[in-house]
């Protein structure tokens, strides 16, 4: 391990590809929502790997998970059943609602997944014609960085020059109920969307569009996909984003904290109907579904089953939006959306922009990530103490004087 900030980072800038920009802090330790740095820094976590680190650094119940299972058997591939497998699939499918899992491993292999899954739902069941599947996606979106995803990406950093892109993707404005009718045909077979979207900002849709989506949908016998690999599994102080709608979609793609921020695990969960379309050999992961994947899920499925983190974060995230209304209007910050733990606050853009912040932060001892231009985004792990979430926000309230 490196000691010294200044040599890792220009280590890996010497070594590394530069498709990230980091804050110049380098991590060596963590627990719960805090993390240390090679010098010994402190850094309240508010960013939690993106939603993935859900239940906090170093969770004790995940990594005893993880180390029993090192013990016994990490990979067999799925040449061979494994006696994690079975069990993994039926809980996260009653925990769904859902009959069917399919296990992959990133957020963009799941919708890869579910892309390809409404396609051949479309062809095999619906009845469109070979090659005419649309799927509808809503601008702004971000879903992963596979070739097929940044296709249809609105945004030109993610898609800029990966042409040429794959079609058969019609994308309308997000929360544009009107629009998203107009596009849909007889060859539409599905709607990806995010409940909320998270790299656009922390959007959060009109009142009453998931529910018009599902509404649709079902109408014109078009699968609904929710993409909750970031929303879901407790963030917004509901199990899923969706729910605060009544909303059941058809398939909920599934990741990040799915494997607790210890493994990368993701799947698609839906109905015996939909998933049922593969066969054997049309689709697969070397490492999706791996016995360490499965153990450690296992016990994720376990502590959301109980409700308590889901219900920590809407009381938290009560506290947070309150505290954070309390700046919208003071000059500092124009405005606030989310839900639950999980906010995307606007600075007043002649504040600096989102990167300034995030590095007056860091230098005050709390990380966030900024996202397009001056917004900065907050989601500390579901585990942080109240008294530390304040702690954060009065750093945020010093850095926006
Ligand atoms: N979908 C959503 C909503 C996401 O937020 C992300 C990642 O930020 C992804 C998909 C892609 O996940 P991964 O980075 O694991 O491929």
């Amino acid at each position: 391990p490196v000691s010294s900030t200044q040599e890792a980072i220009a280590s890996a800038e010497a070594h590394s590809a530069h498709n990230y920009h980091p804050l110049p802090v380098v991590v060596s330790s963590a627990d719960g929502a805090w993390m240390t740095d090679v010098e010994g820094r402190r850094y309240l976590d508010m960013l939690a790997g993106y939603s993935a680190l859900n239940f906090g650094h170093g969770n004790r119940r995940l990594i005893d998970a993880a180390k029993a299972q090192l013990d016994r058997v990490t990979l067999t591939s799925r040449a061979f059943h494994h006696d994690r497998f079975a069990d993994f699939c039926a809980r996260l499918a009653e925990f769904c609602g859902m009959e069917m899992v399919l296990p992959m491993n990133t957020g963009a292999e799941a919708v890869e997944t579910a892309v390809k899954t409404a396609r051949k739902w479309g062809y095999r069941v619906k009845g469109v014609p070979d090659g005419m599947a649309k799927i509808i996606v809503a601008a702004d979106n971000f879903h992963g960085r596979t070739t097929t995803i940044v296709s249809f990406s609105t945004d030109p950093e993610a898609r800029a020059d990966y042409g040429p892109y794959t079609p058969g993707f019609e994308i309308v404005p997000y929360g544009d109920l009107a629009a998203m009718d107009q596009a849909m045909t007889e060859n539409t077979v599905a709607v990806l969307l995010e409940p909320i979207q998270g790299e656009a900002g922390v959007l959060v849709p009109p009142p009453g569009y998931l529910s018009a989506v599902r509404e649709l949908t079902r109408q014109r016998d078009v699968l609904f996909i929710a993409d909750e690999i970031q929303s879901g599994l407790g963030r917004t102080g509901r199990t899923f984003a969706c729910e605060h709608e009544d909303v059941v979609p058809d398939m909920y793609v599934l990741g990040k904290a799915l494997g607790g921020g210890v493994v990368p695990v993701s799947a698609v969960v839906s109905s015996a109907a939909v998933l049922g379309v593969h066969r054997p050999g049309e689709h697969g992961s070397t490492f999706g579904g791996n016995p360490l994947a499965c153990a450690v899920a296992l016990e994720v499925l376990a502590m959301l089953r109980t409700g308590e983190y889901q219900q920590r974060a809407a009381e938290l995230g009560d506290h947070l939006h309150h505290e954070l209304g309390l700046m919208v209007g003071g000059g500092a910050v124009e405005a606030v959306r989310g839900r639950g733990l999980w906010a995307g606050v606007d600075v007043v853009p002649s504040l600096g922009t989102g990167r300034r912040i995030s590095e007056r932060l860091m230098d005050r001892g709390v990380l966030v990530k900024d996202t397009h231009g001056s917004t900065i985004r907050i989601a500390p792990p579901l585990v942080i103490g109240k008294e530390d979430l304040d702690w954060g926000l009065e750093q945020l309230r010093q850095v926006l004087r």
